[in-house]
């Protein structure tokens, strides 16, 4: 079944996650595991831990379909080897505290080479990080999510992505995550349904459908190719809501996260059940929960 919901909040408690994604109707959620603006958080305690895990339970949402999202200092691919070590530092705290949670996915943004190294290097970079990082813990896959490409950010081509994965050692525990306004920002056309299945045919000559870990349901503000970052809600932006028809009756993304991180979370429950309402084979997805 689709497993489709939002980034919510941790306001009060890590705990309070799947609180906020139950009450919003919710059956799959991301989150951050500390505050996404610090380098800095304490421990998780095992009392949280404990009870974050007793919430999960009580709402029935199982690990695999928790997609969390690491913090915004972080730039794996910095040029700056001081920075860059602060930033493989921060990293491996993000993944034990997924690994302490019980959570198998950590997503994040590839990385900037701020205009002082190469495209290449700064990929290199990133790889040698995520392979300190791999080796450094257990049971966590790192998700690349694709960008919108603003600024020196990469990630912003299937291409990126695909050579990120090949710099990786362990490829058992590599994957990515496909956010559409990033996906439409940085280029690729997803609003017809001819568009969407070009984009994930490339998807799947250059990446593969094996690494995909989960997906960001984003409307955009900006247009076609701009490489803004700017997220709108579902069907006031750009893209309009063919691609997410597309993606709810897509067979490739069963089981995996689908998150919102529209701009309005007013509207979380409203487009939460939009579009479980636009899956047209009903008798594979129950009907959507109403928070
Ligand atoms: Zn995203
Ligand atoms: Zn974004």
């Amino acid at each position: 079944m689709k497993r489709i919901g939002a980034h919510v909040s941790i306001a009060g408690g890590i705990e309070n996650a799947p609180l906020n994604a139950a009450a919003i109707g919710a059956r799959a959620f991301a989150l951050f595991t500390k505050n996404q603006r610090q380098w800095q958080a304490a421990p998780l305690s095992s009392a949280q831990v404990e009870r974050f895990r007793a919430n999960m339970e009580a709402h029935a949402f199982q690990p695999q379909h928790l997609l969390p999202h690491d913090g915004y200092l972080i730039n794996l691919g910095n040029p700056d080897p001081d920075a860059w070590q602060k930033s493989l530092h921060a990293f491996i705290d993000e993944m034990r505290r997924c690994q302490q949670l019980g959570l198998p996915l950590l997503n994040f943004h590839p990385g900037s080479h701020l205009r002082l190294i190469s495209e290449e290097t700064c990929l290199d970079r990133i790889g040698e990080a995520l392979n300190r990082a791999l080796d450094a813990t257990e049971g966590v896959t790192a998700v690349i999510e694709n960008t919108a490409g603003q600024g020196s950010n990469l990630g912003y081509k299937l291409e990126h992505l695909a050579e990120l994965i090949d710099r990786v050692e362990d490829q058992t525990r590599i994957g990515v995550c496909i956010d559409t306004c990033h996906a439409f920002t940085a280029g690729y056309d997803l609003r017809t349904p001819e568009g969407y299945q070009h984009f994930f045919a490339q998807f799947e000559r250059i990446v593969g459908y094996r690494h995909l870990k989960g997906m960001h349901l984003n409307d955009s503000k900006p247009d076609l190719g701009s490489r803004v970052d700017r997220h709108e809600s579902l069907g006031k932006g750009k893209l309009g809501l063919s691609p997410f028809r597309c993606i709810v009756n897509d067979p490739h993304l069963e089981e995996i996260p689908l998150i919102l991180e529209t701009i309005d979370e007013t509207l979380w429950p409203e487009e939460i059940r939009l579009l479980y309402s636009l899956i047209e084979n009903k008798e594979e997805t129950p009907p959507a929960v109403t928070p």
